[in-house]
Formats: C-alpha cells, sequence, structure tokens
C-alpha cells in the first residue's frame, strides 16, 4: 500500500465524435512514470510539475505544443502551480514564444516575489531566465494551421492539462496548463493562471480546473473544493458541488482533485475528461467518458 496518490487531466473538451487513441495511452504511460517517481520519494510539486512539462510537450491537449491560436493568429499560454506544503504559487499569464509555461511559472514563483507574470513583462522575465524559447510557431505548434474544424471559432470549445499528487509526506500539489478557450479574443486570461480558479493546493487538497475558465474563475472553483472539504464534505461530494454550481451558471467543464487521504474526485459536465489516476492502492487507470470513474 503506497500512500500517495495523483490524477492527471487532459482537458475537459473531449468529444465522443473524436478518438483517443493516442491520449489515452499517453496518460496511462504519465501515471506509471509518476507513481514509480513518488514510490521513490519525488515531491508532489516535482511530480505535478513533470507531468504537466510532459503533457505540454506532447502536442497531444491543447496545452504547450500543442496550443490553438487566439483570433489574431497569436499563441498566448497560461499556467500555474501551487505547493499545498507552503500555499507559494507562480503563474504565467498570455505567454508567447517559451515551450513551456509551467517551468516557466514554478520559476515566477520561486525566483520572484511575485504569483503572477503577464504577457511582455513575463516574457522578458523568461529570457532573463533562460527558459527554452519556441522556433517559428508555424512548425512548432502541432495545431498551426490546422483549422480546427471540430472546434469553430466562437464556441467556447477548449482543452487544458493539468496534474494534483499527494505524496509520500502528505504534501499535496496542483499544476495546471493551457492554451485557453478556442476563438478567444487577443489578451483574454482564464482561470488556468488564477490561483483559486483553475489551481488550488493547500493541506486540505489540490485542484485543477478545466472547461470554460469564465465560470470557474466566477467560482473560484479550485479553492471552493477545498474549502468544502476543509469545511467537513468529503472530497466527492465538495468537487461535484462545484461543477454543479458551474452548470447552473451556464457553464461546462471539469476538475480533478486529491485530498491528504489519497481520495481522488474527478468530476465533469462535458461529454467527457481525458483523465488518468493513481491510487493509494496502486492502481493506476485512465478514461475519457463515463467507462472510467470520477471517483476513487
Ligand atoms: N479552462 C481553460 C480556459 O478557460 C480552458 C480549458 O480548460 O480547456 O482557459
Amino acid at each position: 500500500m503506497s500512500r500517495f496518490a495523483l490524477a492527471l487531466h487532459g482537458g475537459a473538451g473531449a468529444r465522443r465524435s473524436r478518438d483517443y487513441s493516442r491520449e489515452r495511452p499517453h496518460m496511462l504511460a504519465l501515471a506509471e512514470a509518476a507513481r514509480d517517481r513518488l514510490a521513490s520519494g519525488a515531491s508532489a510539486l516535482d511530480v505535478a510539475v513533470e507531468t504537466v512539462r510532459a503533457l505540454e510537450d506532447s502536442g497531444l491537449y491543447v496545452a504547450g505544443r500543442g496550443a490553438s491560436p487566439n483570433l489574431d493568429g497569436d499563441y498566448e499560454l497560461d499556467a500555474s502551480l501551487m505547493d499545498g506544503a507552503t500555499q507559494n504559487a507562480g503563474a504565467v499569464a498570455a505567454l508567447k514564444g517559451f515551450r513551456s509555461p509551467i517551468i516557466a511559472a514554478r520559476r515566477v514563483m520561486e525566483a520572484t516575489p511575485h504569483v503572477m507574470l503577464a504577457g511582455e513583462g513575463a516574457e522578458a522575465f523568461c529570457r532573463g531566465q533562460g527558459l527554452e524559447t519556441i522556433p517559428d510557431p508555424e512548425s512548432w505548434f502541432t495545431r498551426a494551421g490546422a483549422g480546427e474544424d471540430n472546434h469553430p471559432p466562437g464556441t467556447l470549445a477548449h482543452g487544458t492539462v493539468g496534474c494534483v499528487v499527494l505524496d509520500m509526506e502528505g504534501r499535496l500539489a496542483a499544476a495546471t496548463s493551457t492554451a485557453g478557450v478556442f476563438g478567444k479574443m487577443p489578451g483574454r486570461v482564464g482561470d488556468t493562471p488564477i490561483p483559486a480558479a483553475g489551481t488550488w493546493a493547500d493541506s486540505h487538497a489540490a485542484a485543477s480546473g478545466t472547461g470554460q475558465g469564465e465560470y470557474f474563475i466566477r467560482t473560484a472553483a479550485c479553492a471552493q473544493t477545498s474549502w468544502r472539504v476543509a469545511a467537513g464534505a468529503t472530497l466527492a461530494d465538495a468537487a461535484r458541488a462545484v461543477i454543479d454550481e458551474i452548470g447552473r451558471l451556464g457553464g461546462d467543464g471539469g476538475l480533478i482533485s486529491v485530498d491528504r487521504q489519497g481520495r481522488i474526485a474527478m468530476p465533469y459536465n462535458s461529454q467527457g475528461m481525458k483523465r488518468a489516476w493513481v491510487t493509494p492502492t496502486g492502481d493506476v487507470g485512465v478514461a475519457v467518458f463515463d467507462e472510467g470513474p470520477t471517483d476513487l
């Protein structure tokens, strides 16, 4: 019996009409790799960041290399992370030109007195830190010029990646990275880089959201999940109540969460949510639709 647990997501924009035969084994392999790192004593924060970096770099999800452009054709990426043990957080918003937004967010947390840097200031900081830039966007991004026929502009269809972790020392962490919603206006920032909205970790729970970010901001979705746990709710009830509230406001999406006992909750009100998990008993699994559990 291990004492750690993890969940990861590849976005709640899953559509039944699409084939996820590449994403499923990829998410499963990342969950297995994370399990092995946690078993050797890796920290929740390191595992959350490394898992999100690998999701970004795969080009399979709408984050990092798989990003979609805004209405001007520019790639503006958002990411954040939070360390539950310290409640330290770092974030970048509307970042252009760098390979890993989640690594940039971690640098903001560790190398500045701030939580979030945006736009040109974020870019200058990343350059100063020597972070890896991307080559020409047209050759780097896997969705460049793809036409996005599944996601017509204006529909607020979306995709994001995230990871929540409990490590063997009982620390919780969360990390989330995105290109935002399809058809977004230049300068639009969603929930992903905003602690409390798209990412949260404290001593009770860690959560990472995916969906129409405006609704996650309006409900402080990820922090609310943890605060409900702190007030005595089970993680499953807490996370479901948040997604239900988002649904009542007219939004859709989902979140992944883990509490300090290693319970996992991954509710969504969209068609599906690409997700994988590692339970405290060592079970590893992957699901996109309702063929798999949301609560473990
Ligand atoms: N929540 C993200 C945003 O609104 C998008 C997503 O999760 O797919 O930017």
